[in-house]
């Protein structure tokens, strides 16, 4: 195999089949609220997280069993992962964390959290909390690093620096704690080689999982008022195939790799407009990966 594959991965962890279901927990955003800027990190437009039946006006509970209702349908068999998704979802005091955890805990046949968060979120009581969690259920800590560049890091406007995304790292992976890492590839003022350099940084950290993202650039964003008035090179997808072989070539071969694209709604995308979905793609990537001949390294 050329890379570990998530899907395979997750059906090795239970033995029956498990689904995400994202939930807007209502948590909020140190790079939105004021705390490091109101702006945000500029390429983020939040309303592209969610699926319709996420809506931070309904209990976390409420929407855990409507995105059961919809999957029950096809799979009745099947089990669930609450993932904490929108926003920065260690963002609060403990008390908060864990009312809000244990109630996606609650719901029936819910056997496990999936928490994204940023890294300069994360205290080291909420970590020794996750660490106890993490003895009586399934959990994933999920962290955008987003590069691993600090120049890059402050153009985007983060708010933090990669040395504290490694840091964040290490302590979740010290305390057992399964950890996912969030790349964006293609971000201004990274060009091939640049990021190809990142692969093998990011391959030495103790990551578990990795999710690449192609940069989309969504309306209404500051990184869109960048791209109006200075345009960037943004890949088409058969260049993006081509990066991402390259790409996944220098990481280590046990680094399970959740996805490779993200697709926000089209009518919010500026660019790159591939017209694929996210199965397309991975059949795109898997031909090209059977063509070169790497599917066996
Ligand atoms: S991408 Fe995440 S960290 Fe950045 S502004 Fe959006 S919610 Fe906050």
């Amino acid at each position: 195999m050329f890379y570990k594959d998530y899907s395979h991965w997750i059906r090795e962890q239970f033995p029956f089949r498990v689904q995400k279901i994202s939930v807007d927990a209502a948590f909020s955003c140190p790079n939105r609220d004021g705390r490091l800027s109101l702006g945000g990190c500029t390429f983020c437009d939040n309303k592209t997280f969610n699926p319709s039946y996420c809506d931070r006006g309904k209990s976390i509970t409420q929407q855990l069993e409507e995105g059961k209702a919809f999957f029950a349908k096809k799979y009745p068999e099947m089990k669930y992962l609450a993932y904490f998704q929108a926003y920065s979802n260690t963002y609060a005091p403990l008390e908060e964390l864990k009312r809000k955890y244990e109630e996606a805990l609650a719901v029936d046949n819910v056997v496990g959290l999936v928490i994204g968060t940023r890294p300069d979120c994360v205290s080291d009581e909420a970590l020794d909390y996750l660490q106890q969690l993490n003895q009586r259920t399934f959990l994933i800590v999920e962290y955008g690093i987003e590069s691993a560049n600090d120049n890059t890091l402050r153009r985007i406007n983060r708010g933090h620096t990669f040395d504290c995304s490694r840091q964040a790292i290490i302590k979740a992976h010290q305390r057992g704690i399964i950890t996912c890492g969030h790349i964006i590839l293609g971000l201004p003022g990274e060009d091939e080689e640049e990021m190809l350099h990142q692969a093998s940084t990011i391959s030495q950290l103790p990551l578990d999982i990795l999710k690449l993202h192609q940069l989309q650039i969504i309306k209404g964003t500051p990184l869109a008022k960048e791209y109006e008035a200075h345009p960037f090179h943004v890949f088409s997808a058969e260049e993006y195939v081509n990066l991402v072989i390259r790409y996944v070539s220098q990481l280590r071969n046990d680094l399970v790799l959740e996805r490779f694209v993200s697709q926000s709604p089209p009518n919010m995308v500026i660019a790159p407009k591939w017209g694929l979905k996210n199965h397309e793609f991975t059949d795109l990537l898997n031909k090209r990966i059977r063509e070169l001949g790497y599917d066996h390294r």
